[in-house]
């Protein structure tokens, strides 16, 4: 079994050689596109034999702002020669700027920093059961929350007790009771699932994983009625969806939708620094008191002052107006391009997906052969590739890049 792969010190390394080195020695929890990188630069990334590519992946959604986007790269170097980390043990004078600037953002009211996505919605979930018992009066153990099939929130045990995917939990049990799913967009099937002892809604507002699936239009809306009826807590997870990916800050923003709170990451952390959090209204954040709830990293200065910058350019560099002209412009260059591997192309921003037909490939060899031509993309499921580029490209960059996928999807 073992194949004895060790860093070579001797010659220089191949891409077979990192690969196998890998393979040998890490746990095999993905399976990337085979191509080992090493340096980028805005929208444009190297292997390690020096072939360039174009970026249409972000590191799902987490690169927006572009690779070392040299203004946060300024503010980060700035920060970590300042302080780096201190602990919420004591306080620090960036991250109550950085929680006023995503609460002044969002209209939200509070914020509880964290570090992953996952994390994240973990602490939605404490609040909004912690909300359910002390707020809304639900006996004890007898919280229910809503989400919606077809569902990615992450990966910790708490999360993939929700989840509707077999490949996230097999293996994985016992599961954290608590959790009801109901079809992602169907509104009716959402009233019909609120019970007395139901605290919260939680979803994503446009699906990712699941393939970039918009619902219907309205049905945020309705969900949002629907739970201040009900008195429930309606939980938005923009940690993919959010900061501009599909033209505004927040994809609820697109139905006029407030939640009760959302849950931000992966751009938050302006492509360098795992940076995430809740960010919500104070009838629900407030649940929080000291001793509930904490990570050692969460709200560290230097992810902070990545966080406050990735945000302040957002604003002054209009990431928003980018994303939703330049995701016109790629969605209506793909749908011109006739050819019978393509299903579908549906999308919202710069946040698109491509149903390919599985009788002719399989995602997965898309994005292979897309890869040999230099242009970066990921499978998700068997039939969907994703194109997801950082908001910062520019219509040339966009042309090089469909030029590439024209010549894959009608080669035959
Ligand atoms: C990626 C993602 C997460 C998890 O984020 P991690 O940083 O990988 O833990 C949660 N929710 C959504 C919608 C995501 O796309």
């Amino acid at each position: 079994m073992d194949n004895l792969a060790t860093t070579k010190i001797s010659q220089p390394m191949t891409t077979q050689d990192y690969m196998d080195l890998e393979d040998r020695w890490g746990a095999h929890n993905y399976k990337p596109i085979p191509v080992v990188l090493n340096r980028g630069e805005g929208v444009w990334l190297w292997d390690v034999e020096g072939k360039k590519y174009l970026d249409m992946m972000s590191a799902y959604s987490a690169v927006s702002h572009g690779h070392s986007n040299p203004r946060i790269v300024a503010a980060m170097i700035e920060q970590v020669n300042k302080l780096a980390m201190c602990s919420r043990a004591y306080h620090n004078d960036v991250m109550p700027r950085f929680l006023e600037k995503v609460c002044q953002m969002t209209g939200m009211d509070m914020m509880l920093p964290m570090n992953t996505g996952a994390e994240a919605v973990e602490t939605a979930i404490k609040a909004v059961r912690r909300w359910g018992y002390r707020v809304k009066g639900i006996p004890e153990h007898q919280a229910e929350i809503i989400v919606t099939s077809q569902n990615f929130h992450g990966r910790t045990i708490g999360i993939i007790s929700f989840s509707s995917e077999p490949d996230y939990k097999s293996g994985f049990g016992p599961f954290l009771p608590g959790f009801k799913a109901v079809p992602f967009g169907d509104a009716d099937a959402l009233e019909k699932a609120i019970t007395p002892n139901t605290c919260a809604v939680i979803t994503e507002p446009i699906q990712g994983e699941a393939g970039i699936i918009v619902p219907p239009t309205g049905w945020l809306a309705k969900v949002r009625d629907l739970c201040v009826k009900n008195n429930v807590m309606l939980v938005v997870d923009e940690v993919q969806s959010g900061l501009g990916r599909t033209g505004k800050i927040l994809a609820c923003d697109h139905e006029n939708v407030s939640p009760d709170a959302v849950i931000l990451g992966k751009a938050l952390g302006g492509g360098l620094f795992p940076v995430s959090g809740v960010a919500g209204k104070r009838h629900l954040m407030g649940v929080f008191d000291p001793g509930s709830h904490g990570s050692t990293f969460g709200g560290n200065p230097l992810g902070a002052a990545i966080a406050l910058k990735a945000l302040e350019l957002l604003e002054s560099d209009h990431m928003c107006e980018r994303s939703v002209e330049m995701g016109a412009y790629l969605m209506q260059e793909l749908r011109s391009i006739d050819s019978p591997m393509i299903k579908a192309v549906r999308g919202i921003g710069l946040w698109i997906g491509l149903d390919i037909d599985p009788k002719i490939a399989s995602a997965r060899q898309v994005c292979e052969k897309l890869a040999k031509l230099g242009v970066l993309s990921k499978e998700t499921h068997e039939t969907v590739v994703r194109l997801a580029p950082p908001l910062v490209i520019t219509r040339e960059e966009l042309d090089w890049g469909l030029q590439k996928i024209r010549q894959v999807l009608t080669q035959s």
